[in-house]
This record gives structure tokens, C-alpha cells and sequence, in this order.
């Protein structure tokens, strides 16, 4: 059982239009509702893996109640906190060009008894015997602390369950004081971590080394088609992946960090954790739903996926 945490899930709605015109009224027949956060995509990866999933955060209001339909409409069991503000809408405007416009709420300002209410909800979880991991995804929202993921992780560890983490910025930054289990950052998030410019294979290779992220027992780096660096341990690995027609890339490294949660429950080897991670990034890419993957092409692609230890 893997719990996965989403701390500010979002409606996520797509509309298709022919051209976008910025001051105008724009009007669309074709538009896609889903519930979207980077924990939200990977519980239902996860949930095509066959693993059974646990999905937390916050939901609030009717785009709350949306979420918490959409979660059940696919089988995963779900343990969110109701918070008293709206949980946020984000719109992604798409036109025959391909152009992509997006707008972002900020979301729910979560109160400090709602936070408190997440906490216990949580550790109540943590207790449960048949959690073997927690997978935390997304940004923090308003009224929790950039340190918010430290007192999760904390209690992780004292229980012994190792809590994998998907964040960036200041986030990130904080939440690495706790040592999480395994880090995936993709180049960007890493260089901003690491406060400089991360470009070649090297610098990857010098960033998985670093002495701020030493007490991080597992960092893999995505690089998007370019595969993925990481550090096991002591053991640094390459990903090399095979060419694909990429239909959309939003939510590989959710997939990715859905398949090596997956892998991490089974206690597998790290070649294991890296190649089904690595296969479930490359399958989101090949469709434009975001969170999902096409189980009946995994075996293929997962014989493609070269995992080398430098
Ligand atoms: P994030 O979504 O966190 O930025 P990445 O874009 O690095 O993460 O993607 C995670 C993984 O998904 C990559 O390591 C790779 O295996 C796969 N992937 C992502 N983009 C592509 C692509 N264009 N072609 C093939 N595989 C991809």
C-alpha cells in the first residue's frame, strides 16, 4: 500500500480552440475537465500498476468535491482533509498552432487547524502496517510553511517507511534537511536546488555528488528525452531511453516517480527501481492524457531502457 500526498490539487481544465485572441472572447467545443496535481497523476499511475494506492491533501469546495469523484471514478481509495477555501482551478488554453496558455490559481490558504487536521489524519495512516511508502508530489500551499514536507518526512523516518518526494524551490530546499528517501528532480529544479547552472552530463554527474545533497540516500535527475542520472547510495547510474513519438511529456516525471515507488515496495534492485520508473515516464509521454500509461506496450519499452553503472 503506497500513500501518496497532494497538498494542492487543482481542476485541471484544457480547452481547444483554433486561435487564441488575447482581449477578445474566445469560445471552445472542445474542452477536458480533470483532476489534476502532480500526487494525483501518480496515485493513478500507480493504480495501473496494480499497486493500491492511498490519495492525501487537501480538497475543498465543489472543484474538492469534483476531485474526490474523479478519484473514486477510478477505484483509489481516498483519505483527503476538507479545507474551508475552494481547491483551485488551472486552465490550459491550446490552439491549432500548438500554443500553450495557461492560468494557474494560487489555491487554498490552509488554515493552521486544517494543517494540524492533515498531520494526524496522516500519522494515522503512517501507523497502518501495510503502508510501504509515501510519495509526496506539488507545491505547498498558502498558510503551510516552505518547511510543511520536513515534519512529514520526520515522522516517515521515525516509522521507517521511506518517503519519496517530487518538489522544487524553496520546497525542496527545506524539505532536504529531513532526507527524504529518493528526490527526483528534473535539470531545472536540481540547478535551482544547487544554485547553478547545470547543463552537461558532468555537471549532472558533479550535481548527484554534491555535498548539500549527500545526506540524500537516492536523487535521480530526469532529463526529459535524454533519459536520467542517478545516485543509489554510493552508485551513480545512467538511464538511456529509446527514441519515442512523444504526444505530450506533462506528467513523465510523475509516471517515473509512480514506477520507482512501485518498485521501491518490492524491494527491488536499483537497476529495478530506475527501469520501471524510467518505463512509466516514457509511456505518459506517448499519450496526451496526462497520468496515464498504456500497460499493454510496458514490456516492450521496459526491454529498451538501458540502465548502465558509471
Ligand atoms: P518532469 O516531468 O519532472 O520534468 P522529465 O521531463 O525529465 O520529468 O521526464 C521524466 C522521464 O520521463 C524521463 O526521465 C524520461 O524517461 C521520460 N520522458 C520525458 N520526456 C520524454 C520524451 N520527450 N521522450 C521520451 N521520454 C521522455
Amino acid at each position: 500500500m503506497i500513500v501518496t500526498i497532494t497538498l494542492n490539487p487543482a481542476v485541471d481544465t484544457c480547452y481547444y480552440v483554433s486561435s487564441f485572441l488575447l482581449g477578445e472572447t474566445n469560445r471552445s467545443d472542445q474542452y477536458v475537465k480533470t483532476a489534476g496535481g502532480k500526487g494525483l497523476n501518480v496515485s493513478k499511475v500507480l493504480k495501473q500498476l496494480g499497486a493500491d494506492v492511498i490519495a492525501t491533501g487537501f480538497l475543498g469546495g465543489t472543484t474538492g468535491q469534483f476531485i474526490a469523484e474523479e478519484v473514486q471514478k477510478k477505484s483509489i481509495i481516498s483519505r483527503f482533509t476538507q479545507c474551508k477555501e475552494d481547491t483551485r482551478n488551472c486552465i490550459a488554453i491550446i490552439d491549432q498552432a500548438g500554443q500553450h496558455t495557461e492560468m494557474l490559481e494560487r489555491g487554498p490558504k490552509i488554515t493552521e487547524e486544517e494543517a494540524k487536521k492533515f498531520f494526524q489524519d496522516l500519522t494515522e495512516l503512517y501507523k497502518l502496517r501495510e503502508i510501504q511508502a509515501i510519495v509526496a508530489s506539488g507545491s505547498i500551499p498558502a498558510g503551510l510553511g516552505k518547511d510543511y514536507y520536513c515534519h512529514l518526512i520526520r515522522e516517515a523516518k521515525f516509522r521507517k517507511i521511506p518517503f519519496i518526494l517530487d518538489t522544487s524551490g524553496d520546497a525542496l530546499k527545506e524539505a532536504i534537511q529531513a532526507e527524504p528517501y529518493l528526490i527526483k528532480p528534473n535539470i531545472s529544479e536540481v540547478a535551482s536546488l544547487l544554485e547553478r547552472e547545470i547543463r552537461t552530463e558532468r555537471e549532472v554527474l558533479l550535481a548527484l555528488q554534491d555535498e548539500k545533497l549527500r545526506i540524500i540516500p537516492n536523487i535521480v535527475i530526469s532529463l526529459g528525452a535524454g533519459g536520467a542520472m542517478a545516485r543509489c547510495d554510493k552508485e551513480i547510474y545512467k538511464v538511456i531511453i529509446p527514441t519515442i513519438e512523444v504526444k505530450s511529456p506533462v506528467g513523465s516525471g510523475d509516471a517515473m516517480v509512480a514506477g520507482m515507488a512501485y518498485e521501491i515496495t518490492k524491494k527491488s534492485t536499483n537497476e529495478q527501481v530506475l527501469r520501471v520508473g524510467t518505463t512509466c515516464g516514457i509511456l505518459n509521454a506517448m499519450h496526451v492524457e496526462t497520468g496515464y500509461i498504456d500497460i499493454e506496450k510496458f514490456n516492450m519499452l521496459y526491454k529498451e531502457v538501458q540502465i548502465i553503472r558509471l
